[in-house]
């Protein structure tokens, strides 16, 4: 709603003079947000603005050999479907915990936002079936702390 009331301003002063429209937007029309990595890694977002697109373009030209002569590199945003590195349970040695169902693959640590749950990296999605081919292996708990109870002793 507020938006749209911005917006019907806009259009009736769109005669006026840049100055006018500078006093009715505490936040100028045309902006354009850096997601920079600083020279020690640390990431960083910063917004300039402008009362108009060329003098924003202005602006970035400036601002981007500034970055360049302080040695900021672009942070390159990881994109849907791009591929993340995978995180595996370890075991009490500190290598990736095998798969105790199929032996060949190793459980993952799975972050979903209805939590964290493993599962194996033999598992494959498959979009036709909507399932995961492959190793059956899930578990909603830490394999390190079921692993006592589900261990069958040797003399079994
Ligand atoms: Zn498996």
């Amino acid at each position: 709603m507020t938006l749209l009331k911005n917006q019907k301003r806009y259009t009736n002063n769109m005669t006026d003079t840049n100055k006018h429209l500078d006093n009715d937007f505490p936040e100028a029309p045309a902006s354009v947000t850096y997601s920079i990595v600083s020279r020690d890694g640390y990431p960083a977002l910063f917004t300039i603005r402008d009362s108009t697109v060329l003098g924003l373009i202005q602006k970035m030209s400036i601002m981007e050999d500034k970055l360049k002569a302080l040695l900021y590199t672009p942070q390159v945003k990881q994109s849907f479907g791009a591929k993340k590195e995978v995180e595996y349970v370890k075991d009490a040695s500190g290598n990736p915990m095998p798969c105790p169902t199929c032996k060949v693959g190793k459980i993952k640590v799975i972050h979903s936002p209805k939590g964290t749950f493993y599962g194996c990296d033999q598992s494959k999605f498959n979009p036709t079936t909507k399932s995961y081919d492959g190793c059956k292996y899930f578990s909603t708990v830490d394999p390190n702390k079921v692993k006592d109870e589900v261990e069958i002793p040797e003399d079994f």
